[in-house]
């Protein structure tokens, strides 16, 4: 069996971590970085992960899939996707099933291959460091994802050769992370995470060992990108009163203003102010333009203010939800990248009356919790218990459209309820149940879960069959169902009739692609071995030629000189084949050439050899 790791899946960036002896330890990346950006790139047929596939968004712009866990487990039509998809450099596609898939490098894909490819890349990192196989994961997701995206994101771990053991909540993580070593007194903390894409709130108690969470809220559709697009649209609009050109629409410009947006946006969280310099970003009649803009902290502050006090609402409810006063509280958690912003950390304080934690790393504490998690699988960890929440209300449409709750948000799973449906004609042979998940009082403004029905109900008055329906969220906060005739005792069969996500098939379709696309990897970085190893030898045997050439024997000479121009037509020609079918004789022949050399060379040698002891007088 190989390793459990915990893994941060994030918006922006991921980093994986393990437990070594008792401690969670992160995983460096190929370049060292301790995170790894989750973007994906598809480029002349392959796929690139990470800061190499950042560095040339800006060139293939189409094909560099940035941010796909906004899309993951989201449905095409919800007002969400189609928020996020304005935002976006790639195309968004509704799938078959009405799930948002993206079109990139020349095909359809779910978010949750894409998302499999920053895993796999993870996986890999971890066991080149580890120098041991790597089969399973923890991975965490944000608190306030609902069961569709949790099951996403599950299929992306497995889509990636990932066994996920356990899906955790990131503000739970970062606790645990945080907890492990904070003493066993009881303390109530809150745990306020804003990374580039989502926000996440919860309130927890520690006590002694079990971490159990009171109550979690947040919003998916918040975070550092819409700060980056607050100076995106005050660098626009400042070239705009100039030159009269929108630079937003075109996407090169939108690139660059996009990457120093980002740039000028983590230098204001440490200088009052930042200059701003794109030279030749558009061109008119006078010639090329160049943008030039100093911003200042306060400036970014004004225009940004409204997007801080939006995550204040949720800091509420959660509060509310959790029972306690902000006077409560032992102390407040800041995780994720935009923590780092004053203006955040000053709005948290100011809510929370109180000086934020900073003793933990905001950009790992996730990473390293899911690694506790997988150390308390493993039986590494000990006396650790984790109590989550489920961050959602699960219901069932009934009379008149109205989501009637039976697992009410906030509630600690796994959890179970049951709830006895029948018939309302006589003989009916089958009921409709339709599930939601979501806050709002009517079905149809909450997300569907599953619309299923129960068939097979014997022939009876109507209101006499009684079927028990079973609804069960899992440690994981995956929802499922099942049904049983109350008369018969029989179990009902339940058939799923609008459901989302992948299928079993396309899930080993994806799994096969991304085994294919691995081979392929391996093929091209053997080829590009066995080009740089055929560039080295012909370089050392056309040396060898013009310096010893006259040493050799002429049919040796000839034998050589044709041996080499072969290699070098096949090398200019990129024919791989031929390259490495001719390696060999070159090879052999170098050797036959070398030998021939040092025969020759070795009486020459010695003479002189002898001549300079005579010289020493020995
Ligand atoms: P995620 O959890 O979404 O992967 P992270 O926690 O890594 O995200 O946070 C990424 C966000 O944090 C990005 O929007 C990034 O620009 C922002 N960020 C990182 N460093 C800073 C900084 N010094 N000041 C302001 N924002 C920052
Ligand atoms: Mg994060």
């Amino acid at each position: 069996m190989g390793r459990l790791v915990g893994i941060d899946l994030g918006t922006t960036n991921s980093c994986l971590s393990f437990i070594e002896g008792h401690d969670p330890v992160v995983v460096p990346n190929s370049e060292g970085g301790r995170t790894t950006p989750s973007i994906v790139a598809y480029s002349e047929g392959e796929v690139l992960v990470g800061s190499v596939a950042k560095r040339q968004a800006l060139t293939n712009p189409k094909d560099t899939v940035v941010a796909v866990k906004r899309l993951i487990g989201g449905r095409f039509d919800s007002d969400a996707v189609q928020s996020a998809i304005q935002h976006l450099s790639y195309r968004v596609r509704e799938h078959d099933n009405g799930d948002a898939w993206v079109f990139a490098g020349g095909q359809e894909r779910s978010p949750s291959s894409i998302s499999a490819e920053t895993l796999r890349a993870l996986k890999k990192y971890a066991e080149a460091f580890l120098g041991e196989e790597v089969d399973s994961a923890v991975i965490t997701v944000p608190a306030y994802f609902n069961d569709s995206q949790r099951q996403a994101t599950k299929d992306a771990g497995r889509i990636a050769g990932l066994d996920v053991q356990r899906i955790i909540n990131e503000p739970t993580a970062a606790a645990l992370a945080y907890g492990l070593n904070a003493g066993a007194a009881k303390r109530r903390i809150a745990v306020y995470d804003l990374g580039g894409g989502t926000f996440d709130i919860s309130i927890l108690e520690l006590n002694d060992g079990v971490f159990q969470v009171l109550s979690t809220n947040g919003d998916t559709f918040l975070g550092g990108e819409d700060f980056d697009r607050v100076l995106i649209d005050m660098l626009a609009n400042h070239f705009f009163e100039k030159h009269s050109i929108d630079l937003r629409q075109d996407s090169m410009a939108l690139q660059r203003l996009k990457e120093s947006a980002e740039k000028a946006k983590h230098e204001l969280s440490s200088s009052d102010s930042t200059e701003v310099q794109l030279p030749f970003i558009a061109s008119t009649a006078e010639g090329p333009q160049h943008l030039q803009m100093t911003i200042s902290r306060s400036a970014f502050e004004a225009l940004s203010e409204g997007l801080v006090r939006r995550t204040m609402e949720p800091c509420e409810q959660a509060l509310k939800d959790s029972g306690l006063s902000a006077a409560d509280l032992d102390d407040v958690l800041l995780i994720g990248g935009m923590t780092r912003m004053p203006l955040v950390q000053r709005n948290v304080e100011a809510f929370f009356k109180r000086e934020a934690n900073r003793s933990i790393n905001p950009d790992e504490a996730v990473a390293l919790g899911a690694a506790v998690q997988a150390g308390i699988l493993s039986g590494q960890i000990r006396d650790v218990v984790l109590l989550d929440v489920t961050p959602l209300t699960l219901a069932v449409e009934t009379q008149g459209g109205v989501a009637t709750p039976m697992i009410e948000r906030n509630a600690s799973i796994p959890c179970k309820h049951s709830m006895v449906f029948s018939t309302t004609e006589d003989n009916q042979p089958m009921v409709s149940v339709h599930v939601t998940q979501g806050e709002r009082p009517m079905s149809d403004d909450n997300r569907t879960l599953a619309r299923f029905e129960l068939v097979g109900i014997p022939p009876a008055p109507r209101g006499v069959p009684q079927i028990d329906v079973r609804f069960e969220i899992d440690v994981n906060g995956i929802v499922s169902v099942s049904a049983r005739d109350l008369g018969t005792g029989k179990e009902q069969s339940v058939r799923i009739t609008s459901s989302s996500g992948l299928t079993e098939d396309e899930i080993q379709a994806a799994v096969e692609e991304a085994l294919t696309h691995e081979k392929k990897d391996q093929e091209r970085r053997d080829a590009a071995d066995i080009f740089a190893k055929a560039k080295g030898l012909l370089y050392s045997v056309e040396k060898a030629i013009t310096e010893y050439g006259h040493a050799l024997e002429p049919e040796m000479l000839s034998m050589m000189e044709e041996r080499a121009s072969k290699m070098r037509d096949a090398i200019k020609d990129e024919n791989a084949t031929s390259v490495s079918a001719l390696l060999d004789d070159l090879e052999s022949g170098s050797h036959e050439v070398a030998n021939a050399m040092y025969s020759s060379l070795e009486t020459s040698n010695l003479g002189e050899s002898e001549d300079d002891f005579e010289d020493l007088d020995i």
